[in-house]
């Protein structure tokens, strides 16, 4: 009666670890189809639809007399469901998949059983000979994870539940000595069968969870990095600009930060006599012109048409007026077969402070318009002005203090 009720929980845990596994595997999947530049939850999918293999074997072990097969399939598909893994990390973290790595852990996962077939049987050698392909499958999903990812905290986490998860075999197989369960027992009677369906489960869930919040933040990024980025230059937008200029000047506490706005100059006549393509490819080819002569920290954004702005860090306003005259110059010079030459006008202001960057910004498109207005392809730049002072009634106030 008790051996039954003990079959049941195993059938059971059994059951919900077809379950677990196969709704990661569904939300993965789900996931990918949404969002197709996101490469990795595919690779996330096809893991966890395999993983749906290893406990789907475990009932045709327990109810049928196939146990051979059964036993072969519950191995190979537990073992190469995280031995892809490997490759799936490496193509979530954008990085270089160790296949050199997976192919000597596979021709290990095969040659094993051979090994252990021909040896005597002796308990634990034979228990850690089984879980060793597992355990070095997800050694090395942690390796990929600490290697390769950006370290944030969430990547410790998944990390950390990696070396867990890959600890956890080895122990399997000790306890399953321990419990003195015998090579013809059959499993699903067996209290280990239970331990350990439930220790894995819980292990996977975790592990599951963990990389579909993961998958879920990639996704939120890539919606916000779209969000932020101008289609046709490929650099910010005017929203993208706002939120990171305001960061950097926040940042910045002290720290001269210059701003440029640039206009370039006559271009409704660039439309008008080589037509709106070649303008776009023109409004492209200035994009890249200025990504080369700024700085790389300097913030390089489209704020729409022909008009584009600047934010400097570490430069005062005369360093950022010489910065300006060479993009100038160097769009001056410019000149790529089947585009028009341009020139460009720039106004030049400062930002005293992370709240005052909108009224900078009036300031540069002043300057910007005092540029055109002496005849355009030239640099203007606003009086330098700091953070409002204290106003003297606070002065006054202070003092009588
Ligand atoms: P200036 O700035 O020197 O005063 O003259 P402008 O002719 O450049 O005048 P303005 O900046 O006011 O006009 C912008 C023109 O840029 C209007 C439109 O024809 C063109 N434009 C705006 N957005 C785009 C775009 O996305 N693609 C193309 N090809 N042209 C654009
Ligand atoms: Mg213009
Ligand atoms: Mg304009």
């Amino acid at each position: 009666m008790y051996g039954r009720r003990r079959m049941h929980a195993a059938a059971f845990t059994l059951f919900m670890n077809v379950a677990v596994a196969g709704l990661f595997a569904a939300s993965y999947a789900t996931i990918a189809l949404m969002h197709p530049a996101q490469r990795a939850p595919i690779w996330f999918a096809v893991c966890y639809g395999l993983g749906m293999v290893t406990p789907l074997a475990q009932f045709g072990l327990a109810y049928t007399a196939w146990t051979t097969f059964f036993g072969a399939v519950i191995f190979l598909s537990l073992a190469f469901a995280l031995l892809l893994l490997v490759p799936a990390l490496a193509v979530f973290y954008g990085s270089r998949k160790p296949w050199p790595a997976v192919g000597a852990i596979a021709a290990l996962t095969l040659l094993l059983p051979v090994i252990r077939a021909g040896l005597p049987y002796h308990p634990l050698t034979y228990q850690s000979m089984y879980q060793a392909p597992f355990t070095l499958a997800v050694a090395a999903c942690a390796w990929v994870v600490l290697r390769d990812s950006p370290r944030h905290r969430s990547d410790f986490v998944l990390a950390g539940m990696l070396v867990v998860l890959a600890a956890h075999f080895p122990v399997k197989a000790y306890l399953l000595v321990q419990m003195g369960t015998s090579r013809t027992a059959k499993y699903i009677d067996t209290t280990y069968a239970l331990v350990s369906q439930v220790s894995s489960g819980i292990l996977f869930l975790a592990t599951g969870l963990i990389l579909l919040l993961k998958s879920v933040q990639a996704v939120v990024r890539e919606s916000q990095i779209a969000a932020e980025t101008d289609v046709l230059s490929g650099l910010l937008n005017r929203r993208g600009f706002d939120s990171r200029a305001e960061r950097l000047i926040a940042q910045a506490k002290g720290r001269p930060v210059a701003l440029l706005i640039l206009d370039l100059d006559h271009f409704k006549s660039v439309n008008d006599r080589f037509g709106h393509s070649t303008g776009d490819a023109a409004i492209r080819a200035f994009a890249v012109l200025l990504s080369r002569t700024v700085p790389p920290s300097a913030l390089i954004a489209r704020l729409g048409g022909e008009e584009f702005a600047v934010l400097l860090d570490r430069t005062g306003l005369e360093a950022a007026r010489l910065q300006a005259e060479a993009i100038r110059l160097a769009t001056f010079h410019h000149q790529e077969v089947g585009l028009p030459k341009l020139t460009v006008s720039i106004g030049v202001a400062a930002p005293a402070s992370s709240h005052l960057l909108p009224e900078a910004m009036e300031r540069a498109d002043a300057a910007l318009y005092e540029a055109k207005r002496a005849g355009r392809n030239r640099v203007c730049c606003a009086a330098e002005k700091t953070a409002p002072a204290v106003p003297l009634a606070v002065v006054a106030q202070r003092n009588a203090t």
